[in-house]
């Protein structure tokens, strides 16, 4: 049961990925959250850094597909500003979020990384889908309302986790 709430990395960033080790895993795309992860929570402001690293993905022949619980305006502008594909009207953690985005990217289950800061929305169903879960540590404390009290939460399993050496 563990196993689904523990993520298979843990990074501080999604800077600190290695796509070395993502291109040896076989994985062909990877589903990325927007808040806390791409950008700070409800930031517009899209930093070079970003664009150049989202550019290296797709020249690695990695694709990226945007999967975020926030607002359709959001999504969508982040989405047409940073040029990736984003998954539209389905919520984390459920399946249909997930399967929405690997049609989008073209991609198997075992060919799919995930990277989100929650472990209760973008681990939790990414492992049960059985994708590659990657977690990143939030980019900034500002966020819903609804976020901070499972921040309560995942806090607690996190040392959990890290007392038993999974992460
Ligand atoms: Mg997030």
């Amino acid at each position: 049961m563990l196993n689904l709430f523990c993520p298979d990395l843990y990074i501080k960033d999604i800077y600190e990925l290695d796509l070395n080790l993502i291109k040896q895993k076989s994985i062909k795309g990877i589903l990325i959250d927007l808040d806390n992860t791409l950008l700070p929570w409800d930031s517009k402001c899209i930093e070079d850094k970003m664009i150049n690293w989202t550019k290296q993905c797709l020249n690695e022949g990695l694709s990226l597909c945007i999967i975020s619980n926030n607002k359709y305006d959001r999504i969508k502008y982040c989405s047409e500003l940073l040029e990736i594909p984003a998954v539209f009207g389905s919520l984390k953690p459920f399946k249909a979020a997930f399967k929405k985005g690997m049609d989008i990217l073209g991609t198997q289950p075992e060919q799919t990384a995930v990277v989100g800061d929650q472990i209760f929305t973008d681990i939790f169903g990414a492992k049960r889908m059985g994708l590659y879960a990657i977690l990143v540590k939030p980019l900034s404390d500002r966020e819903f309302y609804w976020t901070r009290v499972m921040r309560i939460l995942e806090r607690r399993l996190l040392k959990i986790l890290e007392s038993k050496k999974l992460i």
